[in-house]
This record gives structure tokens, sequence and C-alpha cells, in this order.
């Protein structure tokens, strides 16, 4: 009888995964059942985010259990079909997992059309990857002419369509790579303006040499360092689109500092504020809180130190949290 090759997730890692981590396992066929496609695997893919499930942190996905097949996403061929619109022969798109053949739910087949471009790219530029840089990037950040979009893991399916995106929007496009062969590839294949070695050069002052008038477009696939680096970057107007931590991927803890995965995963957006940008409100502002105030709508709390020399402990007090209310020094007595 013919069997399913598999791979198996039988350790969950800990830190960076090993070979160890994973078994085989043959299995028997599947079986399609109505609206099911039996598919032969041709790709796999390989994402950053199956980390994340073999750790039990994905929240898009099932939780796995030591002996289950690896899942994935995957190019793959129609075997048998038991679904209408689709035959044997076709091409399709599918979560296949790290096996050989797969029963899946025609319902969730994205038809591929091997002539329009090479199968892989179902996968990958063309797939759940250049989606992430086409939308993460157009729609998010809205690079323009004559900007510059900075994007790390710029070697990566995901960074290197950023920065072609960008280049084609007319944007000067800066990639972030772990190794001078990728940022050779960076800069000669995908055709960025530059490319900073990050495990080489000093971050950030590589990105201030690169990109002297600051960073329009961040896409981050990496977080931690690199994201402060390039934060410390950015010019007036900048968008962040915050994509990925693989940074931080291996890690059981997450690392000090701002911990951003949350606003990935609630789709927040962070906005930068400066209030002298905007006394253009200021007599709307006068008029509308006069009144709350008036009305006992809006109310105030002050923290009042008497006399000019009691300005540096108040000062210190406030510094040290410990002022409640508005802190303030009354110099002189009001007068009628
Ligand atoms: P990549 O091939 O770019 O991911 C692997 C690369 O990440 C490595 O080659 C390495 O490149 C970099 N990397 C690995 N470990 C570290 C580390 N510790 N510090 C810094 N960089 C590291 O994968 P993709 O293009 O598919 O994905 C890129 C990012 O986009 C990932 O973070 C992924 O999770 C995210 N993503 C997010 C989606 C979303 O919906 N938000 C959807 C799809 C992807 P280098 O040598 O340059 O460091």
């Amino acid at each position: 009888m013919a069997t399913n090759h598999a791979i198996t997730i039988e350790r969950f890692p800990e830190g960076v995964p090993e070979e160890s981590n994973f078994g085989r396992a043959e299995r028997p066929m599947p079986e399609p059942a109505d609206d099911e496609l039996l598919v032969r695997n041709v790709y796999l893919s390989l994402d950053p985010f199956l980390r994340g499930i073999i750790s039990g942190r994905q929240i898009y996905a099932t939780p796995l259990s030591p002996g289950d097949t690896m899942p994935g996403n995957t190019v793959s061929q129609v075997v048998q079909s038991r679904a209408d619109g689709f035959k044997a022969g076709d091409y399709v798109q599918v979560s296949g997992g790290w096996q050989q053949f797969a029963a899946v739910t025609a319902a969730d087949a994205r038809r591929v059309d091997p002539g329009a471009a090479p199968l892989s790219t179902a996968v990958g530029v063309l797939g759940m990857p250049g989606l992430t840089a086409y939308a993460g990037l157009l729609r998010l950040a809205d690079p323009q002419a004559g900007e510059t979009v900075l994007v790390s893991a710029a070697a990566g399916p995901v960074g290197s369509t950023v920065g072609q995106i960008a280049k084609i929007r007319g944007a000067r496009a800066v990639g972030i790579a772990g190794s001078d062969e990728k940022c050779r590839l960076v800069s000669e294949h995908f055709g960025f303006d530059a490319c900073i070695n990050y495990k080489t050069e000093d971050l950030r002052e590589a990105i201030t040499a690169h990109c002297p008038d600051g960073v329009n477009v961040y896409f981050d696939n990496v977080g931690g360092t690199t994201l402060e680096a390039a934060i410390a970057n950015l010019a007036i107007g900048a968008r962040v689109t915050l994509c990925g931590l693989i940074s931080q991927y291996n890690e059981k803890v997450t690392p000090p500092g701002p911990n951003l995965g949350p606003v990935i995963g609630k789709r927040a957006i962070l906005k930068g504020f400066v209030v002298y940008d905007h006394y253009d409100l200021f007599d709307r502002f006068q008029s509308d809180c006069q009144g709350w105030l008036r009305e006992g709508r809006l109310r105030i709390l002050e923290d009042r130190a008497e006399g000019l020399d009691a300005a540096p402990a108040a000062f210190c007090r406030l510094m040290r949290g410990e002022n409640v209310g508005k802190a303030l020094v009354v110099v002189a007595p009001e007068q009628a």
C-alpha cells in the first residue's frame, strides 16, 4: 500500500530549533472526502511564522502536539479531485504541510496558473510574503517618489519585495541584511540603492549615512535593536510598518524594552505627535475648554508649592513622580 512520508514535530525547541526537534513518519495515503482534493506537494514554503507555531505562540494556527505533521504552505498538484472546479493535474496553493501528499479542503485552495509565473512564486512573491510586502508598504506606509524606504531582512521574500516596490514607486530603497553576500544581492540583484550589514557595521550610524535626510518609511521585519536604530533615524512624518519580530522568535522570554508584538497582533497604528503642529486649533480649543470648565464638565487638580524657593524641591518631586496634579509654584499672590 502507498504511504505518505511526513516530517513531524517531536519536541518543541528551546531557542534556535535543531534537527533533533523533528521526526519522520510513514502514514497511510490520505483519502479525500467530499469537497476535498488529494494533492501532491510540489513546493513547501518555510516561513518564519512556523517558529511561532512550534512554540505555541502563533495565534492564527491550531496548536501542535508532539508527533503531529508540521504544517506549512505549499504549491501542490491535484492528484484526485472530489470537488467541483478542480481536476487532476491542476496546480493549487494550499496548506499541504511537511509531507508528500495531503487531503485539503477545496474551498481553501487557490488555483495557480503554471504558465503565468514560476510555480514556486505562489508561496513567494506572488503569495503570502508578496502580499505582506505589497499591502504593508503601499497601504500602510504609502511611499512617495523621492522618499527613502528602509527595510530589514532585506534579502528575504518580504524585504526584497518591499524594496523593489519602493523603487517602482520612485522612492529610494535601503536594505538591512546579515551578511556581505546578502547585501550584495540586495543591491545588485534586487536593485536597492544601498544595503547595510548590521552584523559588521554600526547600524545607527550606517542608517544616518545612507539616509541623510532621514527615513521616511521603515518596514520592520526584525524588531529589537534594529527597530531602535531605525526609529532613531526617522524623518518628520515617517511611517513605520511593524511587520515581523524575527529577532525574538527564538527567545522564550520577551526581551526588555517596548514589546511591540501586540501592536502587530492588534493591527494598531502608532503615530507621532508634536503639539506645535496643532496651534491652528488653538482658538477652538480655548472656546471649548473654557466652556467645559465653566460648566463643571472639565475639572482640574493642582499640586502647588508656595514661593519661588520651593521650586527646586517641587521640580524634584515632579521628576520623582510625587506630584499629584499639575505641578506649579505660587511665586506671588494673585492681585485683584
Ligand atoms: P525571511 O527569509 O526574511 O526570514 C529569515 C531572515 O530573517 C534571515 O535570513 C535573517 O536575515 C533574518 N533573521 C533571522 N534571525 C534574525 C535575528 N535574530 N535578527 C535579525 N534578523 C534575523 O522571511 P520572510 O521574508 O518570509 O519574513 C520576514 C518577516 O516578515 C518575518 O519577521 C515574518 O515573521 C514577517 N511576516 C509577517 C507577516 C504579517 O502578516 N505580519 C506575514 C509574513 C511575514 P538577515 O541575515 O538579514 O538577518
